[in-house]
This record gives C-alpha cells, structure tokens and sequence, in this order.
C-alpha cells in the first residue's frame, strides 16, 4: 500500500512510531568530522525530518545499533553471574539497500555459522525492523550493483525522500500508522548502475599463487593499520573479549566483548608472542580474500557489498574497489599460476 506524506506529515509519523520504537537513522555529528570543521554523518536516534542527512554518505554504518562497539556480556560478584536486560522497545533503522544486505551478512555470521546462534545478537535482532531509504542513484565510491547488492525485499516500510515522501507500507505490523494518510502509488526504485564498477574474481580462479602476488606489497606500504576500513565496515564481524576487575580482589566485575578489526595490530596475537600476519599487506589479502572468496564459498554470496565506506575513510586513500580489481587483473592476466 502506497502513501503521499508531507514533511509535517513524516514527522507526525515519527511522532506516533516512537511511542513503540526508537528510530535511528543517518544524521550529521556537526564538527566532528576527521579533520577541522567538518562534520560526521553516522547513525543516530531521529526525532524529525530536518533530523536526516539524506545528501551524504554516512561514514558509520548502522552496524552498531544491531552488534554495539562495547557490549556487557554478563556481570559477576561472589560467583553469582547475570546478563544485562536490554531495553524492551523495538528499533525502526532507516537505511539503504546496500546496508540491509550487509546486515543479512552479519545475521549469517551471528546465526547461521555454527550450531548456535549468537544469543546476544539475536536478542538485539530480534527487535529491529527495516525502513527503506531508496536508493536509486547512489553516491560516488558505491560499487553495490557489482556486488549484487543493490536491491532487497527485505523492509517493512519503504521511503521516498523529496519535497513530497512517498512511503509504500509492506508489513502488517506498520499499516496502523498510516492510518488517514492520502494514498498514492509507489514502487521502490534501486541504482541499476554505479560509476565505480568492479570484477570480482570467480572463486575456482583464486589460487594459492595469489596469496604470494606482490600486489599486497603496496598496502604494506601504504596502510598505517589505523583499522578505520574495518570499523566502517557494515559487515565486519570480528570482537575480542575483555575481563574488567570493579574490585581490588576481582571478585565483581564484567565480561565485555568489543569491536576489534584485521588491520590493526594486536588482532592475531597469541599465546607466546606468536602474530599471524604482520604486515600490513597480508591483513589486506586477508581481509579481501574474506569479503570476496572465502565468505562466498562457505555461504554463496559475497561478504562485502560494496558501500564503499572503506574507501570513503581511509586516511591513505586506499581503495578497496581497486584492490579487487587488481587481483581480478592478477587472475586474468594468468600472474598467479
Ligand atoms: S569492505 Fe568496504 S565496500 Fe565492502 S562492505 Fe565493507 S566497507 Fe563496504
Ligand atoms: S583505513 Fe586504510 S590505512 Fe587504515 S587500516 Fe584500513 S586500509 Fe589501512
């Protein structure tokens, strides 16, 4: 069922939605930006339409509202442990085509990798519904067409975002408030086609040549390991775990689980000083190979889905879209047999 709002309209939409949900979507951190008077667009809690930034990227993804940066896992005190209740309202996310399938990746990370789903993720999951922000041009770093991510089904309510907001209403569970609005007919358009175009390397063609190709040699160079690719990512996944003492005798305190990325040092660390992969250049074969082969494999659908973000903050300009295309170049070239 299709909706005609104004923007009076929306926020009165807000209005009602937020008596049950809490309701985040991008919008701009004013001067918090990496460098001096500029902003930061990432995700927070909206209260009106001026609340969106619509016409920038946001340089966060809404990861953290699903698999939060630090999360409490139990606490304990005199042997007796107990795990946090989380907030009993449900979450509404307004978001773009790109971010809900990087949200079904981390939902196949979380749920389906193993045999048991990921209690604290779910518990979060379970709550959060999708609204749509359409997205039928992109913006200049998205590759989500080539990664076959630039469509999905999977929202309850979709947006249209001009000086009229379209809104067609999908789940049952969202129709009550639309009630009284002007009906209007809408199909959700998607990007048929980016600027940035990338070739993704059939899985049989990636060789164990290509772990050796002296193409990783340049991120060695040119990567600081500041692991800000791995922290804008919407599908990156990985955590470390943290044991906090509240006492001198440790007897309270907290389990914590925390973001943790591929880039930075310290991520492979192991018992007796032993590091998997120092250099910078194999966290960066490492970290391709899993978002474009080695997910594939195990799943049938590339992990990464090309928002570009990676590229969008990285302080040395490294671009994640050129880095698949020269190994896709490696591979055809025949360098790596
Ligand atoms: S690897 Fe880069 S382009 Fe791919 S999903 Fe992550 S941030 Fe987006
Ligand atoms: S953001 Fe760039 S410099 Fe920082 S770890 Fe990622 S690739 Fe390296």
């Amino acid at each position: 069922m299709g909706y005609g709002l104004s923007r009076e309209q929306f926020d009165r939409f807000l209005d009602r939605v937020k008596d049950d949900y809490r309701v985040f979507g991008p919008a701009v951190d004013a001067d918090k930006g990496a460098f001096s008077d500029t902003d930061r667009v990432t995700y927070k809690e909206v209260r009106r339409f001026e609340d969106l930034e619509l016409a920038r990227k946001s340089w966060f993804s809404p990861k953290e509202i699903i698999y939060p940066v630090r999360e409490t896992l139990f606490r304990f005190c005199d042997g007796e442990t107990y795990v946090p209740p989380l907030d009993e309202k449900k979450t509404a996310i307004l978001l773009r085509p790109c971010d809900i399938n990087g949200i079904d990746r981390l939902d196949t990370i979380f749920l389906e990798n193993g045999p048991f789903e990921d209690f604290y993720y779910k518990r979060r999951r379970d709550k959060v519904r999708f609204f749509l922000i359409e997205c039928a041009t992109g913006f200049d770093s998205c590759f989500c067409v080539s990664m076959n991510a630039n469509t999905t089904d999977r929202w309850d309510v979709a947006f249209r975002f001009g000086e009229e907001i379209l809104a067609e209403v999908k789940s049952e569970e969202f129709k009550p408030y639309f009630e009284g609005l002007a009906q209007k007919p809408f199909e959700v358009q998607y990007v048929s086609e980016n600027a940035k175009k990338v070739r993704v390397p059939e899985v049989g063609e990636v060789t164990p040549a290509l772990f050796q190709h002296e193409l990783w040699n340049e991120y060695t160079a040119r990567c600081i390991g500041c692991g800000r690719c791995n922290t804008s990512c919407i599908t990156c996944s990985c955590f470390t775990m943290q044991d906090v003492g509240f006492g001198a005798e440790k007897k309270m305190g907290e389990r914590r689980r925390c973001w943790a990325g591929c880039h930075i040092d310290g991520f492979t660390d192991m018992a007796g000083g032993h590091k998997f992969r120092q250099s910078k250049g194999e966290r960066m074969r490492f970290k391709t190979m899993h978002k474009i082969n080695n997910y594939y494999k195990r799943f049938g659908k590339h992990q990464c889905v090309g928002c570009g973000r990676c590229e969008d903050v990285c302080p040395q300009y490294i671009s994640f879209a050129r880095c698949i295309n020269t190994l896709s170049d490696a591979v055809r070239e025949g360098k790596c047999k």
